[in-house]
């Protein structure tokens, strides 16, 4: 960049300060230079090509963050249901669909595990999960999505309202994960306004 631009000449002040009283950005384009193992670019302050070295550098960072993050999936106990249905770093497709606030959040808690049901409730007291029972029916089965989402007779009127019928009758994990990762606009819009409801409907009852 020319010395002259107005970004570059704030850069240079940034970057000869003595000042230690805040962190700027030129302490931080720092950090990510050095701990991306390009400390000799840093020291350099130059490049033999920039838009060479601009491409290389942004692949090398987000090679480095998917990695991580499949890092973080793979070793993560609670992000079963969510590892098997987001196999692909991006844009979550539901975003684009769900456009009502609360059917979106209703929907990404269950997607994502972070939601109140017992399963996910008992790893804070540390309850075995065999004992981490649905509280509102008594078919005394953990209380985790799949019974939630397609077992959970207390929401079979919910069920036969958004849930396609195929996906009722066949209530296994495969078909969980079928459901959850289904990216027709009606399904999904259906599923989440049923996982909005299921989830009110269980909060009233358990503060009867
Ligand atoms: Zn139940």
């Amino acid at each position: 960049m020319p010395e002259s631009r107005f970004v570059r000449k704030c850069y240079n002040y940034l970057l000869n300060t003595k000042t230690k009283l805040f962190v700027n950005w030129t302490l931080e384009i720092k950090r990510i230079v050095c701990e991306n193992n390009c400390e000799h670019v840093w020291l350099a302050q130059n490049v033999e090509n920039d838009n060479s070295f601009i491409k290389k550098f942004t692949e090398y960072i987000r090679r480095r963050h998917l990695e991580a993050w499949q890092t973080s999936l793979n070793s993560s106990s609670k992000l079963s249901l969510y590892r098997s249905i987001k196999t692909a770093y991006g844009h979550e497709h539901y975003l684009n669909i769900l456009n009502v606030r609360k059917y979106r959040h209703a929907y990404a808690q269950l997607r994502s595990g972070f939601h109140e049901l017992e399963i996910e409730k008992g790893r804070y007291n540390n309850t075995p999960i065999a004992d981490r029972l649905c509280k509102i029916c008594n078919l005394d089965q953990v209380e985790n999505e799949l019974h939630f989402i397609l077992i959970c007779p207390m929401f079979d009127d919910l069920r036969r309202r958004y849930i396609a019928i195929d996906s009722i009758t066949t209530p296994t994990v495969d078909t969980l994960y079928a459901l959850m990762s289904n990216r027709n606009e009606l399904v999904v819009k259906h599923l989440a306004s049923y996982i909005y409801y299921a989830l009110q409907r269980r909060r009233e009852f358990l503060t009867l």
